[in-house]
């Protein structure tokens, strides 16, 4: 899985180890899945792409990343694609939850 993000090598490795499955939707990766739709991509949960700490930095399936696109984390969960798959803020990864209000 090459970066091409510039992101950390500390940050890639915590963020490997934690997103088992996609931040997103749930989906569990596979270690050798290049699909993609359901291969891992590199996701900035703000789409800033200077924050590459842990908090930001999340893996996502292609096919959550492909419809997020530029939206904000909130404007996509208000979206069609969530809605049809139950994504809904308390359905994503703890690393999510943390960048959405109370
Ligand atoms: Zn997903």
């Amino acid at each position: 899985m090459p970066n091409r993000w510039g992101i950390p090598k500390a940050t890639e490795e915590i963020v490997i180890n934690r997103d088992l499955n996609c931040i997103y939707c749930g989906i569990r990766f596979q270690e050798s899945d290049s699909n993609r739709k359901t291969g891992r991509t590199w996701e900035h949960i703000i789409n800033d792409l200077t924050l590459t700490g842990v908090e930001n930095i999340g893996l996502c399936c292609g096919s959550c990343n492909s419809s997020k696109g530029i939206k904000t984390l909130q404007e996509w969960l208000n979206s069609k694609y969530c809605t049809e798959k139950g994504i809904t803020s308390d359905s994503v990864a703890l690393v999510v939850k943390k960048h959405l209000g109370p």
